[in-house]
C-alpha cells in the first residue's frame, strides 16, 4: 500500500507538475524604446513597465545606439524628463537610484546602462533583459533590429534599400561569429514610411525575420492601399513563397513587437503592451530563447495565447487557450507548388508602376488552405504545399489597439512540406 502511495505521489510530480519536456512559454518584448533615443520614459520606467506586468524578457532597441557609458537628460517642464517624472522615479526607486546634477545651469539626470538595468531587474527564471539596438536609417525605411549584441552598428542616410537591409544584418551575423554568441536580426515595419517592397527584400539572404505585427499606429500592419503596401500577413506569404521556391531552407519567420515609445498616455502614441512574442524554451536565457526562436519555436501574439504546438513534416496543429465568449478563427495559409509566378505592377492614375509600391502576385501564392473555428486546429499536408502557417484571430477588441478596431491575434511560425 504504502508503495502504491509513493508510486503515486512521483508519478504525479512527474506527470503534473513537471512541465512537458521542462519547456515553457516565456513572454518577451522585441522592440522598444526609453530616453536612450526617442521614447518618452527612462529607462528603468521602460523596464519596470514590462516586469510589472508579467513579460519575461525584454530587449532594449533604442534608434543607433546602445546603453553603455555616461549620458544625461535635461530635466524640463517641456521635455520627456519632466521634473514630476524624476520625481516618481525616485519615489519608485529610492533617492540613491536617481542620479540628478546640475551641467550649464540647468538641471540634468544620468541614464542608466545596460549593466546597471541588469543588474537591478533581473531574476533568475523571472525576468531578463537583453541588450539590442534598432539600426536606423536616418530617413525612414529601413529599420533592423539587432537582438543580444555587444557592439553598436549604426544606421546610414537613405540609399538602396537592399543594400542597408542587408548591411545591417550583415553586421549583425559578423559580430555573431566575432564574439561566439547567438544574436540575430529582424526587418522591422516594413510598410513604414517610405516602406520596403517584396522585390527589395526578396534578394537579402541574411533575412530571417520580420514584423507581421508593430504597435505603432504608423506601420501601416494591414497594407497601405493608396501607396500600394500589401498587408504584413501578404508581404510574408509572397516573399517565403518566392524565398523557398529558391531555396527549401529558406525560412521567414514573424515576430510581433511594441515598438513602445510612449509609456505615460495610454491609448496615445506607441504604447508598450500591443504586442509580442511567446518562446518555448527550457531556461530563461539568451541562448536558449535564441536557439528556439531560430527554430521557429515561438509565435507571435497581440493577446490570443496558445499551447501545444506541433509544426513538422506532416503539418502542424496546436491549442487555442480559449477566454470564455471569444470566438476564434483560425486561417491556415500556404502556397502549392507549380503556383503562378506572373506579377504586376501597380500603376498610378496615369498609369505609371508606382515607385515605391510591391508588385500584385497571383492569389496562388499564399491561398488560404484551411479555416476553422475550433480550439485545436491543425492542418494535414496533402502533398504539394511548399508551407503552411496559421494566423488565428479572435473577435476580442484589443484593449488598446495600434489602430482602431484591431482585435486580438496570434500567428504560429511557417511548417515546411517534406
Ligand atoms: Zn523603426
Ligand atoms: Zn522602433
Amino acid at each position: 500500500m504504502r508503495a502504491l502511495y509513493v508510486l503515486t505521489i512521483v508519478l504525479l510530480t512527474v506527470f503534473v507538475f513537471a512541465p512537458a519536456h521542462g519547456e515553457q512559454w516565456f513572454k518577451g518584448g522585441l522592440h522598444l524604446h526609453s530616453l536612450w533615443s526617442d521614447g518618452d520614459a527612462a529607462p528603468e520606467v521602460v523596464t519596470a513597465w514590462y516586469k510589472e506586468r508579467g513579460w519575461h524578457f525584454i530587449c532594449y532597441t533604442d534608434h543607433n545606439i546602445l546603453l553603455e557609458g555616461d549620458t544625461y537628460k535635461p530635466i524640463m517642464d517641456d521635455a520627456d524628463l519632466t521634473p514630476a517624472r524624476v520625481e516618481a522615479i525616485r519615489e519608485q526607486f529610492g533617492d540613491d537610484w536617481v542620479q540628478e546634477e546640475e551641467h550649464l545651469g540647468r538641471q540634468r539626470m544620468r541614464l542608466k546602462t545596460y549593466e546597471e538595468l541588469k543588474a537591478h531587474f533581473e531574476e533568475p527564471g523571472r525576468f531578463l533583459v537583453m541588450h539590442g539596438e534598432e539600426i536606423t536609417t536616418l530617413s525612414g525605411n529601413p529599420h533592423v533590429n539587432a537582438i543580444n549584441v555587444l557592439e553598436r552598428t549604426g544606421g546610414l542616410p537613405k540609399d538602396g534599400m537592399t543594400e542597408r537591409i542587408e548591411l545591417y544584418m550583415k553586421a549583425v551575423t559578423a559580430q555573431a561569429e566575432k564574439h561566439q554568441r547567438l544574436m540575430f536580426s529582424m526587418l522591422n515595419h516594413p510598410n513604414f514610411a517610405n516602406g520596403v517592397t517584396i522585390e527589395e527584400a526578396l534578394p537579402v539572404k541574411a533575412l530571417r525575420f520580420f514584423e507581421v505585427f508593430n504597435g505603432h499606429p504608423s506601420v501601416n500592419n494591414w497594407g497601405h492601399e493608396e501607396k500600394g503596401y500589401p498587408s504584413t500577413d501578404r508581404f510574408w506569404d509572397v516573399l517565403l513563397t518566392l524565398r523557398l521556391q529558391e531555396e527549401p531552407s529558406y525560412m521567414l519567420y514573424g515576430l510581433a513587437t511594441d515598438d513602445a515609445h510612449n509609456y505615460f498616455n495610454m491609448g496615445k502614441g506607441a504604447n508598450p503592451g500591443r504586442g509580442w512574442v511567446m518562446v518555448l524554451a527550457g531556461q530563461l536565457a539568451p541562448e536558449a530563447l535564441l536557439t528556439s526562436i531560430m527554430k521557429g519555436d515561438f509565435y507571435a501574439s497581440t493577446g490570443v495565447l496558445l499551447d501545444n504546438i506541433r509544426r513538422d513534416e506532416s503539418g502542424m496543429s496546436f491549442t487555442i487557450m480559449a477566454e470564455p465568449g471569444v470566438t476564434y478563427t483560425t486561417q491556415f495559409f500556404g502556397t502549392r507548388r507549380g503556383f503562378d509566378t506572373t506579377s504586376t505592377a501597380v500603376l498610378d492614375a496615369d498609369g505609371n508602376p508606382k515607385e515605391r509600391a510591391s508588385r500584385i502576385y497571383s492569389d496562388e501564392i499564399g491561398a488560404l488552405l484551411s479555416e476553422t473555428t475550433g480550439h485545436e486546429p491543425s492542418y494535414t499536408f496533402e502533398g504539394d504545399e511548399l508551407y503552411v502557417r496559421a494566423k488565428i484571430t479572435s473577435d476580442k477588441p484589443h484593449p488598446n489597439p495600434f489602430k482602431k478596431g484591431d482585435v486580438e491575434m496570434a500567428w504560429v511560425q511557417p511548417a515546411t512540406a517534406p
